[in-house]
């Protein structure tokens, strides 16, 4: 599932083809997308303002139709297995598993999702735009703000990170791997953290979060960026997916278990 620094390059990559173009028309495919989606309002005509990431989600900003009038956001979840890909106008063919298109002056962009699990919405309201937890890439995001968002949870760590309305934008990948570089066990909680784990633990988030935006992200099973091509941060990932094998740090074993259902990868002989 696209997390954080997938989300960052697909917006990243897509912003400078699409901005400036206008709205030729929408088009969605699927039927299951419509439900989620409500009636698609008037955007023949506007102008692509901006593409950026809010949370997990890609935001295409729609300027306003007529002067003084508001934009208008699309935006996308892309859940497991989503895409959006960018295509110009000459070699214009649907591509596969397609649910919905953005046609614009001299290209379309496509959101394709073989398990249809993604999902799009129309946001009309500014305040409707931000994920309600902080953005670890943003300014707010500093080390007394964490220490003052976690301090209180009895909730095992690795858990914590993974809630949307804490952080946004943590999956599985970036929460083990965060962990591991801060050297905390995943089983700790919040409220056994000493102020010099919570500056660790700060520290971790953004430079993992960092590293994995400049190598466009990480590619597992159906990732893809908006140009059709994978990330390259697999290849640096210390722990996730990596059970049994040597950590680098400490050369210990790192193990596999499970929390709230899902698979933590993490070290015991360096993360304590
Ligand atoms: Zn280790």
């Amino acid at each position: 599932m696209p997390e954080l620094p997938e989300v960052e390059t697909i917006a990243r990559q897509l912003a400078p083809a699409v901005v400036g173009r206008r709205v030729v028309g929408v088009s969605v495919l699927d039927p299951r997308l419509r439900e989620g989606a409500g009636p698609t309002p008037g955007v023949r005509g506007r102008a692509v303002a901006g593409v950026r990431r809010a949370g997990k989600r890609v935001l295409i900003e729609l300027g306003p139709r007529t002067r003084g009038g508001d934009p208008l956001w699309l935006a996308v979840h892309l859940r497991m297995t989503g895409r959006l890909l960018w295509r110009e106008a000459s070699g214009d063919r649907r591509p596969e598993r397609a649910r919905a298109r953005l046609a614009l002056d001299g290209g379309s962009v496509w959101f394709t999702d073989t398990r249809r699990l993604g999902t799009i919405e129309w946001i009309r309201r500014s305040e409707d735009v931000e994920p309600e937890g902080i953005d670890p890439m943003t300014a707010a995001f500093t080390a007394a703000r964490l220490r003052a968002l976690v301090e209180g949870s009895r909730e095992p760590l690795k858990t914590w990170l993974l809630r949307q309305d804490r952080l946004a934008g943590l999956g599985n990948i970036y929460a083990s791997e965060i962990l591991h570089r801060a050297r905390l066990s995943p089983l700790r909680t919040g409220t056994s953290l000493e102020p010099s784990d919570v500056r660790r633990l700060h520290r971790a988030t953004r430079r993992v979060l960092e590293r994995a935006i400049r190598a466009s992200g990480t590619t597992f099973s159906d990732y893809r960026d908006s140009r059709g091509e994978g990330g390259s941060y697999q290849n640096r990932l210390a722990v996730y997916d990596r059970a049994g094998r040597t950590c680098r740090r400490c050369r210990g074993t790192i193990e596999r278990i499970v929390q709230g259902q899902r698979s933590t990868y993490w070290c015991p002989g360096c993360q304590a």
